[in-house]
């Protein structure tokens, strides 16, 4: 049950992007912001040049690249809803430090991105194994089917045969290397053609006669896979009949949720190919704040916790994750709320360091703005300026509250399989 003052969270998705060096994590990131800022930040660009100047521009200001979280919009294709997307940058290619666990704990999802031609490389692995420590749902990525030697079935098998995971092919490339021209909606059955060196202009059609087998062969698959996880789906099933996209689209994201499927796309960061599409699935199939297990602080001196659900109406409890330096405002904390309202000028405790302190003004990082706000809620992610004492890890509470810490994501030992 969710109240009316939770409801936007439906529309949250708070991610990570995952990969091991040179699998194209900075790639496929700029193009999220570019097409997630297109409209609101640029304007409608038609010209070609200019866009791929301001990509430039921005990676050299770095500004999109190095924000601990970056706020974008996303109209999910084919419907009028938009969703908000933080994309909390994920340290990569690191081993089980604390760094990757403060990141992996203010995420609720990961797009874990491969390079094709490659397949699951063992940091990939790393980055994959580090993702099941934290109970991260995730979806993949494989990236770079543009490249000599790209295949979208190495990777699939990869996933299977490396990370012992259910791939869940939800697309398939139509051609690959120099002909990768495009890619298919398994789920929808439908071909998605680009037509432009951009990506933007994409036509839509029926899938093409000679993947029509192909496609079914992978259709069904997926449908004895999600039909696993979805009682109502294996009783369709069973009787040969076919679910519908909604009903197929809910049962996948009930076992990515569940991290018992992950689906898998495909495309090409650098040619503009897939990203699009890859935002769809973020929004399909990755869970909002309302869908993870609600977090949980130990209460001092005693022996219990309590949880915190996602609600803006609830109790404060803020994750302070990273803190950088900025040359204008001086100290950034980057929090995560997990429930109730940070409001700008208010005291806070900081329940790990036992010290009352000031929050001052409030910022949303966006892909090339900065946008003050007077609240942030829970679900959201931003940057404080102002808090002197606070540092990585560190709860932050209602100044007055009964002292918890959050706890840190309960870690299983990890599985080595031999
Ligand atoms: P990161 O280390 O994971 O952040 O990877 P980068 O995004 O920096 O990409 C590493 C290299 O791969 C760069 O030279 C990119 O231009 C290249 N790259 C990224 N995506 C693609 C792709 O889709 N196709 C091809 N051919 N190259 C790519």
């Amino acid at each position: 049950m969710t109240t009316k003052a939770q409801s936007y969270l439906h529309h949250f998705r708070n991610i990570g992007i995952a990969a091991h060096i040179d699998a194209g994590k900075t790639t496929t990131t700029e193009r999220i912001l570019y097409y997630t800022g297109r409209t609101h930040n640029i304007g409608e660009v038609h010209d070609g040049a200019a866009t791929m100047d301001w990509m430039e521009q921005e990676r050299e200001r770095g500004i999109t690249i190095t924000a601990a979280a970056t706020t974008a919009k996303w109209k999910r294709s084919g419907t009028d809803q938009e969703y908000v997307v933080n994309i909390i940058d994920t340290p990569g290619h690191v081993d089980f430090t604390i760094e990757v666990e403060r990141s992996m704990r203010v995420l609720d999802g990961a797009v874990a991105v491969f390079d094709s031609s490659q397949g699951v490389e063992p940091q990939s692995e790393t980055v994959w194994r580090q993702a099941d420590r934290y109970g991260v749902p995730r979806i993949a990525f494989s990236n770079k089917m543009d490249k000599t030697g790209a295949s979208f079935e190495l990777v699939l098998n990869d996933i299977k045969e490396r990370l012992g995971a259910v791939a869940a092919p939800i697309q398939y490339p139509m051609g690959a290397e120099n002909e990768f021209k495009g890619i298919i909606d398994v789920v929808r059955q439908r071909a998605h053609f680009y037509t432009n060196d951009l990506g933007t202009d994409i036509e839509e059609t029926d899938v093409p006669a000679e993947y029509l087998d192909k496609v079914a062969e992978i259709r069904a698959q997926l449908i004895e896979a999600a039909a696993e996880v979805d009682e109502d789906l294996m009783m369709k099933y069973l009787e040969g009949e076919e679910p519908t996209v909604e009903e197929l689209v809910a049962a996948i994201r009930k076992g990515t949720i569940e991290k018992k499927i992950f689906p898998v796309l495909c495309g090409s960061a650098l040619k503009n190919k897939g990203v699009q599409l890859l935002l769809d699935a973020v929004i399909d199939y990755l869970p909002s704040p309302l869908e993870v297990p609600a977090i949980k602080g130990k209460i001092e001196d005693s022996e219990d916790t309590q949880e915190f659900p996602a609600d803006p109406e609830g109790k404060l409890a803020a994750l302070a994750f990273k803190i950088m330096a900025d040359p204008y405002v001086g100290r950034l904390t980057f929090v995560r709320i997990y429930s109730g309202t940070l409001q700008s000028g208010s005291y806070v405790y900081n329940a790990t360091k036992e010290k009352r302190e000031r929050v001052g003004r409030l910022l949303k990082m966006h892909a090339n703005s900065r946008e003050e706000v007077t609240e942030l809620k829970a679900g959201e992610l931003g940057a404080v300026i102002g808090l002197k004492d606070a540092g990585t890890g560190n709860t932050l509470i209602g100044d007055g509250d009964d002292k918890v810490l959050l706890e840190s994501i309960d870690v299983p030992e990890p599985v080595i399989k031999l």
